[in-house]
């Protein structure tokens, strides 16, 4: 029998899906749906095959996109019949600490994600949306929710609690989450079977450079410690976040600034990084572009980056006793080989080579003859990994 799973990534105004024939991991078609809400239209957009398509759709909410969805896949004759759908996975940003794995959505589940909320408000509310509208339509196919933060459960308790009085720890649950798991555990994984190693013989060190960034210690298969932290605004500098900073600062301009709370928010999440400190753009192109025009703001912007990248790879490397592969992926780690050749620069002494050629050719692997460890470019595919978990559990 046909297993064809789904993928949901629902965001505020957009909701991504990607549909696979399981087991062979074959994608059957992808797409997303884009200004959902904003007005009676929205913007949808599929590829199948060699098609790609751009189109709109009447509606304005996810339930609308997602029944637009269904009939689609029937006319189009993807789906014969929406029996054939085994099962859909979707996106959840926050599992707190009661998710460790992903997870089957029945009652229970819907209410505990929809609490945790509370620790992702942007996000986890519009992830129910997306779970909602789909068991609306298919009230008995199968929900799996697979969360950012659920590989990350596995950190110590000495690199998750704060030093902060360990009562907000306990009583508003405030201690050290991370992010992007889906893509860690994916990459390293990925990264495993391309060496013909078993990953749980590997010290991985893994870099997702997109507009968000994180890194993840990875021991045993397991993750041991990341960067992104409460929110994703911890750790790198990244597009539009700023990342680690002294949290003195955040008082200081409030007083400074007469800045509430919220303001210093969205100051951090959204006007700072490569943005704010370049004052032209998050987007790494536009900044390498303008750094070798000459423009030493985008020079700076790079360097920092670059900088914070190398200084947690070394963090890493004496939290996991050593590397044996590093891996880069994600937008920037994925296509730029000038970010990629300024982290490595000067991490002989970790083991780290670049072969330049390969580097800029964006290979697979692009560690030298003489490097001890394998350093990789491996491309990320959340989706895949939603779709091989949903597959697991159904
Ligand atoms: P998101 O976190 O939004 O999923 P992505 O993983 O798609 O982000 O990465 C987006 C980032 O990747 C952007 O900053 C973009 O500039 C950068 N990027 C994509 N291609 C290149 C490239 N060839 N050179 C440098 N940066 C790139």
């Amino acid at each position: 029998m046909a297993n064809k799973i789904m993928s949901i990534n629902a965001g505020s105004s957009s909701l991504k899906f990607q549909l696979f024939e399981m087991p062979e991991e074959e994608l059957l078609i992808k797409g997303l749906f884009e200004r959902i809400g904003l007005e009676d239209e929205m913007f949808f957009f599929y590829s199948m095959k060699e098609t790609k398509v751009k189109t709109s759709v009447k509606g304005k909410t996810h339930e609308e996109a997602i029944n637009f969805l269904l009939h689609f896949l029937l006319e189009r004759s993807v789906l014969t019949s929406l029996d054939e759908l085994s099962g859909v996975g979707h996106r959840v940003a926050h599992g707190g600490e009661d998710f460790k794995t992903s997870s089957l959505v029945d009652q229970e589940a819907l209410k505990k994600i929809k609490d945790l909320s509370k620790l992702a408000p942007l996000h986890n509310p519009v992830n129910v949306v997306g779970i909602e509208a789909l068991a609306k339509e298919l009230p008995d196919c199968p929900q799996v929710a697979v969360f950012d933060t659920s590989f990350h459960q596995t950190m110590e308790a000495k690199n998750y609690v704060y030093p902060l009085p360990y009562r907000f720890y306990e009583e508003d649950s405030v201690r050290r989450y991370g992010f992007h798991g889906t893509s860690h555990q994916f990459v390293a994984s990925e990264a495993a079977s391309y060496l013909e190693k078993p990953l749980e013989s590997l010290k991985i060190i893994s870099c997702h450079l997109g507009n968000g960034a994180s890194i993840c210690g990875i021991k045993d298969g397991k993750s041991v410690i990341t960067s992104m932290g409460f929110t994703p605004l911890a750790g790198l500098m990244m597009g539009t976040r700023c990342g680690d900073i002294d949290p003195s600062i955040v008082p200081f301009l409030q007083n400074e600034k007469n800045l509430s709370a919220s303001d210093m928010d969205k100051l951090m999440n959204a006007e700072s990084g490569f943005k704010g400190v370049t004052e032209f753009s998050s987007d790494t192109r536009d900044i390498i572009s303008e750094a070798e025009k000459g423009n030493e703001r985008a020079k700076l912007a790079l360097d920092m980056f670059a900088g914070r990248v190398k200084q947690t790879i070394g963090a890493y490397a004496a939290e996991l006793d050593g590397i044996d592969a590093l891996i880069f992926t994600a937008g920037i780690g994925e296509n730029s080989s000038e970010i990629r050749q300024m982290i490595c620069e000067d991490l002989t002494f970790f083991g780290i080579q670049i072969d330049q050629n390969q580097n800029q050719q964006n290979s697979k692997r692009i560690s030298s003859a003489a490097s001890s460890v394998e350093v990789l470019v491996v491309e990320t595919n959340e989706e895949l990994m939603i779709v091989r978990d949903t597959f697991d559990l159904i």
